[in-house]
């Protein structure tokens, strides 16, 4: 447990390699063997999140955010915009690519850098809506019937202050064919004081249904403080559900899958989707190739309850929704 205030938390992310060691105990010279120091997309992480951290150089969480020389290998298909997003941006801040919901990029700031963002080489600079922006986007929606449904997403929205997303929420709740607003965060995960009675007041007050889209990848992931403070988001009328990116070498494994969704399930999280990995270029590492992605999903399956399967999609650049993976293409091994 954190001492500081989730801002003061916020303010004081470890970037640096020896001080993440030193913190959790690792052995810096097998670390160091393997670290690349990047030179865009440094490494960030909070201390809330190495809490959760072993002491082995292949834990999971430390494998999630632990810059490698791995970073540097070229590899065919792996690009800087896989999701090719600059192509439905109608308004600064905004994606419109599905046709009932878009998304706000609120704020390119994250607490934490995954290694395996698709948006690690989106240039924020020139797309982070201020508060003129937020009225056009808002003017935007309420020109569109079809629209119904706001998610802010980042960079990750709830690094920014309690002030300026309320405000955002009230603007947006005050749109009529707004009847949801989905936030897209992993600050909850990584850092969980940020879930401040203030911001549960301003949850408990939105007009409109609340949903929260967490990303944990890994059970280990998932402690005992975390988990009172999504009992809070539940108790504030948030909806809850979960998206995990398959990740060779941290969750590509049938048992470690269960346990993620048994874990969530338990906490109040349902299980939304698997993403296989977006190609961005730098996480080729990470990739498990579809045919393996397609065994493990048949095991798990077999193993869970079919609420506890999360659906297993990628995002094609042309497809103006999230793709299944199609199961059937392969022989089912047993
Ligand atoms: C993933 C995504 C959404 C949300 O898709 P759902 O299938 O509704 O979860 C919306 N807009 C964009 C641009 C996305 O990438």
């Amino acid at each position: 447990m954190q001492t500081l205030s989730w801002q003061a938390q916020l303010a004081n992310l470890m970037t640096d390699i020896d001080e993440l060691c030193a913190y959790v105990g690792l052995e810096s010279t097998v670390i160091k063997a393997r670290y690349q120091l990047p030179k865009k997309f440094a490494l960030k992480v909070p201390h809330a999140f190495a809490d959760k951290m072993t002491q082995s150089p292949n834990d999971p969480l430390l494998l999630q955010i632990l810059p490698t020389q791995d970073e540097l290998k070229v590899q065919a298909g792996f690009v800087l915009d896989p999701l090719a997003e600059y192509e439905h941006n109608p308004k600064k801040g905004l994606l419109h690519k599905y046709q009932s919901r878009v998304l706000v990029t609120l704020t390119g700031a994250c607490a934490v850098h995954c290694r395996y963002c698709f948006r690690q080489h989106f240039d924020y600079q020139d797309n982070l809506p201020n508060q003129k922006d937020l009225a056009d986007i808002c003017q935007y929606i309420a020109n569109d019937e079809q629209i119904g449904e706001v998610i802010l997403s980042g960079g990750d929205p709830l690094s920014v202050s309690n002030r300026r997303l309320a405000m955002w929420l009230r603007a947006l709740a005050a749109v009529p064919n707004i009847h949801t607003i989905r936030l897209h965060t992993r600050l909850p995960v990584v850092l969980p004081d940020r879930i401040d009675e203030e911001l549960l007041t301003i949850f408990a007050h939105c007009s409109k249904k609340l949903v929260m889209v967490l990303h944990i990848n890994h059970p280990q992931e998932i402690d005992d403080y975390f988990a009172n403070y999504c009992a809070k988001l539940v108790q504030a009328g948030v909806i809850l559900l979960n998206q995990s990116v398959l990740l060779k070498g941290i969750n590509d494994d049938v048992e470690v899958l269960a346990q993620l969704s048994g874990k969530l399930f338990a906490y109040h999280i349902m299980p939304y989707y698997l993403h296989m990995l977006d190609k961005v270029a730098g996480a080729g590492h990470f990739w498990v190739d579809e045919y393996q992605a397609v065994q493990l999903y048949w095991a798990l399956m077999q193993k869970v309850a079919g609420y506890l399967v999360p659906k297993l999609v990628q995002e094609l650049p042309y497809q103006l929704h999230k793709t299944p993976v199609d199961i059937y293409k392969y022989q089912r091994m047993q």
